[in-house]
């Protein structure tokens, strides 16, 4: 069996999963699956190399620490085929409408609710189905931010599936540029903005570098880090009068990043539980 992927499978007390989901996210996870157990929350966390056990073992000290109570961390990984990966995010994958204007479904399912623009996802290996509170908060404010306003450019830093980046060109962005770090990620961005008539609109991109000129409008759905990293080149990027949005962290970290971001205010706060989004704008002068 040629392994491409670890299942990492953890069971956490129920209020810990949030944290410990943008753990593993920060540690590199591509996807995680949450589902209820007798013992609290079952997680299980997909990567590309192998789980980050060291990681989490110091993790759970840290919780120690911290003072809290989290138990034995419980867990096992094991090599999953590429197939088998794929199938796996296939069942939890259901048809969903997000915020006003929006649905999103799975090619095996498609069709929309004739108010609604249709987004058609295909899972594959890459992150971006619109199930995760972080996707659908970036979509609500993407929505939020174009309402009324002719995009001309917009740009998606981690676009995975290229969820956000269709979203863009759906809601009327003329162009769209998507940028991922992944090559297989970046492959089924355009086949999904393809399968969506948006391939003349979005432009996907391996590397911000190769991405000319400024944007309306950036959304970028990462982690706490990364987006502290990027904010300066972010801002640069972003034109007079444009929007920022961003998603990946908690809402601890909301405020980490806001004053990062020195030279946009924030002009809308959305949380889902314990991930947070932020909307911010160029600061009036
Ligand atoms: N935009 C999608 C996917 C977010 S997952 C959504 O909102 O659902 C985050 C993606 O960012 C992953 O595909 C990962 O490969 C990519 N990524 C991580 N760090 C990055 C960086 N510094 N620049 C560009 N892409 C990055």
């Amino acid at each position: 069996m040629p392994v491409s992927w670890w299942e990492l499978q953890l069971e956490v007390p129920a209020e810990l999963a949030d944290a410990v989901a943008s753990f593993l996210f920060d540690e590199g996870s591509t996807g995680l699956e949450t589902a209820e157990s007798s013992g609290g929350t079952v997680i299980k966390a997909y990567f590309r190399s192998d789980p980050p056990i060291a990681a989490l073992q110091r993790f759970w000290l840290d919780l120690r620490t911290a003072g809290i109570e989290a138990g034995e961390p419980s867990y096992r990984s094991k090599p999953l085929a590429e197939e088998d990966w794929a199938e796996s995010w296939k069942q939890h994958f259901q048809p969903l409408s997000i915020g006003r204007r929006l649905h999103v479904s799975p090619p095996w399912q498609r069709g929309a609710p004739a108010d609604r623009l249709p987004i058609v996802i295909d899972p594959g290996m890459a992150f971006g189905t619109g199930q995760h509170a972080t996707t659908r908060a970036c979509l609500e404010l993407i929505e939020d931010a174009v309402d009324g306003r002719p995009l001309a450019r917009a740009l998606d830093i981690g676009t995975g599936s290229g969820i956000l980046a269709i979203a863009l060109c759906k809601l009327g962005a003329r162009q769209v540029y998507a940028v991922d770090i992944d090559e297989r990620a970046c492959e089924l961005a355009r086949s999904n903005s393809a399968v969506n008539g948006c391939g003349d609109t979005v432009i996907v991109a391996s590397c911000w570098s190769e991405v000319p000129g400024t944007f309306d409008l950036i959304v970028a759905n990462l982690f706490t880090n990364a987006l502290l990293d990027l904010a300066a080149r972010v801002q640069v990027a972003l034109r007079p009068g444009g929007r920022f949005i961003c998603s990946g962290f908690s809402s601890e970290d909301e405020g980490r990043i806001a004053a990062h971001y020195g030279g946009l205010r924030v002009c809308r706060r959305h949380r889902d539980g314990f991930w947070a989004a932020l909307a911010m704008e160029w600061r009036e002068v």
